[in-house]
């Protein structure tokens, strides 16, 4: 279970999948990550506000969250209780989770997180500067084979340990191709935004009353697409939207 890896679009060397940019080249790494939203006062707030919701872990879609496995349930000579161990993951999914996903066309998250296509997805830049730097936000893991994190017990409380169990998931969600930001303190609550944003797609079933909307509040000189659908195959195309 190692960490993503992006293969170099210029010099085909693979390097780790949060890099800004190619070790090797300085070729761009990912630059952009995407969120799908629901058109509703929580989505406008973000765009008035600037600010997201972090979800606590224990409230987020999937019930598997943070699961691990002990190398043995024996440290220092001593017996791990299992109920302490338990109790350790239910402290540590109340953290707050912020999650974003790599690509901006998926038909079931548009379906899943933007209110079956009536939502829109924001564009949020990637720099070394602000907290979708490689140090702040992940690429979740999808073990090929499902297993969940089995953790060395001498390394059980050490930081990298604890990505690796809150950055890990089925294969079954691989296709969200989700990043992720841990809060260090409780979720359930508003944090600023991670990055500018750079870009707005509407959703294919998006009303232009709704768009109008939200051009109007962001003022600001972003580009704009739409989700349309292909003619020959069930996939998106994002299409560029007049500067208007
Ligand atoms: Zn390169």
């Amino acid at each position: 279970m190692t960490e993503p890896v992006l293969k170099c679009t210029n010099c085909g060397s693979e390097h780790e999948r949060r890099s800004l940019i190619c070790p090797e080249c300085g070729n761009p790494g990912i630059t952009s990550l995407y969120k799908y939203l629901s058109f509703n006062q929580h989505s406008l707030s973000l765009i008035i506000n600037k600010e997201v919701w972090f979800p606590k872990a224990i409230d987020v879609n999937d019930p598997f969250e943070f699961k691990f496995m002990l190398s043995s349930m024996e440290l220092h000579g001593m017996a791990i209780n299992e109920a302490s161990l338990q109790d350790a993951r239910k402290d540590a999914m109340q953290l707050g989770v912020f999650c974003l996903s790599e690509i901006n066309d998926n038909i079931l998250m548009w379906s899943h997180y933007a209110s079956n296509h009536t939502g829109f997805c924001i564009e949020f830049e990637r720099t070394k500067e602000n907290d979708l730097k490689p140090e702040s936000c992940v690429p979740v893991i999808y073990p090929a084979d499902d297993s969940v994190p089995v953790i060395d017990n001498e390394n059980l409380e050490t930081n990298s340990t604890f990505a690796k169990i809150a950055t890990t998931k089925s294969k079954l969600w691989s296709y969200e191709k989700e990043w992720r930001i841990i809060s260090r303190e409780i979720g359930g609550r508003t944090y600023p935004l991670p990055g500018g944003i750079t870009s707005v797609i509407f959703g294919c079933r998006m009303d232009e009353h709704n768009r109008n909307t939200i051009r109007k509040i962001i003022k600001t000189d972003i580009k704009y697409y739409e989700a349309i659908e292909d003619d020959n195959q069930y996939k998106f195309k994002i299409k560029s939207l007049s500067s208007t």
